[in-house]
């Protein structure tokens, strides 16, 4: 059978379903082809289950801390399983979600495996795709327009390739039905970090093995080092500079041992599980590439700014593109693409200022450039910097630790970047994302006032320590 509409979108994730709303609500006729589940690795890999188990952890943890609160507790008993089947009813619910949205904005949802195909007798232009059903049928799908957001999936270390039982990627991660007493980590990005932090607040002993000089290598230094110091202080055993060397893996009846080497010292580790969290890897292979005049390069589809492939009716966006690789920034790509198609006003869309976080504990944010990054682009770095134990709401909640950091131009006052490490900081960096985009300057930041006592006057603070202004330090 064939299915004719305005848009296709190859890929049901976060970017993909967005784009089919985003298409909808331009008038467009949209059909998604989605081989697993709408919601993609965010939904139900990634993003959600893994915050959810996050909570799980934090709300542990504070109940380990309560009596600094003035309140006892006894007879408090972890019941992992119990964690899972929450973490399972918030993706589930979201699921409904994306499903009932699907049919509101009536976009057509094919479950099946699709492949871009050539010119046909279907199509005369390449972009095609033809679905292959669960049941083993094919359908084709011809549209004006396709939006390929086939996502990624975990980057494997050869010697490490994940087992599901000892040696884990996320993804068998997030499913495990008992915790580890220990667990290794390779890898010290955004996933490894937030595992460190969740199954140390669980009570696993955890250690971290990353290969850059620190922590979350794309983020400030000054925030990395203390994160690492307050992973450690929470008994996270943390190696950088350490590389590992896979060919010594080796699964026992125990668990796994690994040796890791720095500089030319090595050393073995032992645990009961590893978890591999080294990057992720585009979905690019068996979707029919090959079929069209669509570039790839270093593994992830090439687009232009308005997200078109060198095929123009053919866009990319998400995860399969490259670049940060991140939920909001797919979705965001996804409504340009189809903003562009539709020939709407598009904004440029600047990397830099998408928002980046990790919901380790305490958390991590930060959009712009870090002051090394400034310095490299050649401005002339000021910055400011404002620590939460000096902010009354943070020290009610019994959170001050960390601090924001501003970067900021000496002769121009631009605001350059922010950075931060402390409570809530996935929600405070919005107001600095919304900062930036609206070429505010860290004066003008600091002019609006920030209520009190909330965690948000501590972005004033910051702002007004560029110029040595800050008030409560
Ligand atoms: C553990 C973990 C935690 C994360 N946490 C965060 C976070 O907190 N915040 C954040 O912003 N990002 C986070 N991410 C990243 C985020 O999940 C991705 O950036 C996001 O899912 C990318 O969306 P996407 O639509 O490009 O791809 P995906 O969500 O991967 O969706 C792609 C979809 O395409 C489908 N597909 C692929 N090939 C085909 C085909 N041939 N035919 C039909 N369907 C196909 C797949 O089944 C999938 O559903 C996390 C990722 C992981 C792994």
């Amino acid at each position: 059978m064939t299915i004719t509409c305005d848009v296709a979108v190859l890929g049901g994730g976060t970017g993909g379903y967005v784009t089919a709303i985003r298409a909808a609500q331009l008038g467009k006729s949209v059909v998604v082809i989605e081989m697993d589940k709408l919601g993609g690795t965010c939904l139900h890999r990634g993003c959600i289950p893994s915050k959810a188990l996050l909570r799980s952890a934090e709300v542990y943890a504070e109940i380990g801390e309560s009596e600094s609160y003035g309140i006892e507790t006894t007879g408090v008993q972890l019941v992992f399983p119990k964690v899972q089947r929450r973490k399972e009813s918030v993706v589930e619910q979201l699921h409904q979600g994306v499903q009932y949205l699907m049919r509101k904005n009536k976009i057509q949802v094919i479950k099946g495996k699709g492949r871009v195909t050539g010119p046909s007798i279907f199509s005369p232009r390449s972009g095609a795709v033809a679905v292959e059903l669960e049941d083993g049928e094919m359908e084709t799908v011809v549209s004006a327009n396709l939006i390929i957001a086939t996502g990624s999936r975990p980057r494997v270390l050869p010697g490490l390739e994940p087992d599901g039982k000892v040696i884990l990627s996320s993804e068998e991660a997030l499913t495990l039905e008992e915790l580890p007493a220990s667990m290794i980590i390779v890898g010290g990005g955004v996933i490894g970090v937030e595992w460190a932090s969740m199954l140390a607040d669980f009570g696993v002993q955890v250690t971290v093995v990353e290969a850059a000089g620190q922590l979350l290598p794309q983020e400030d230094e000054e925030v990395a080092r203390e994160l690492q110091r307050l992973l450690k202080k929470r008994g996270v055993k943390v190696l950088t500079d350490t590389l590992v060397d896979a060919a010594s893996c080796e699964v026992t009846d125990t668990g796994v041992t690994l040796t890791v080497r720095k500089g030319e010292q090595s050393q073995s580790l032992a645990a009961e599980k590893l978890l591999v969290s080294v990057g992720r890897v585009a979905n690019i292979e068996n979707i029919g590439l090959e079929n069209t005049d669509i570039r790839t390069d270093k593994g992830v589809i090439s687009v232009n700014s308005n997200m078109q492939t060198n095929e123009p009716h053919i866009y990319a966006i998400g995860d399969c593109i490259g670049g940060l690789q991140l939920a909001h920034a797919a979705s965001h790509e996804g409504i340009m693409a189809v903003n562009h198609l539709a020939g709407e006003k598009l904004h440029p869309y600047r990397q830099h200022l998408v928002p980046r976080c990790v919901y380790s504990r305490p958390e991590v944010a930060s959009v712009g450039y870090t002051e090394k990054e400034a310095k490299v682009l050649g401005h002339d770095v000021v910055t400011g910097k404002f620590p939460f134990s000096a902010i009354g709401k943070a020290i009610v909640y019994g959170m001050k630790d960390g601090f924001v950091k501003v970067v900021a131009d000496r002769s121009s006052g631009d605001l350059l970047g922010v950075q931060m490490i402390g409570p809530h900081v996935t929600d405070l960096i919005g107001e600095a994302a919304l900062a930036q985009l609206l070429d505010a300057t860290p004066w003008e930041i600091g002019e609006a006032i920030h209520a009190h006592p909330t965690l948000s006057e501590i972005i004033g603070e910051a702002m007004l320590a560029v110029d040595g202004r800050a008030i409560g330090f």
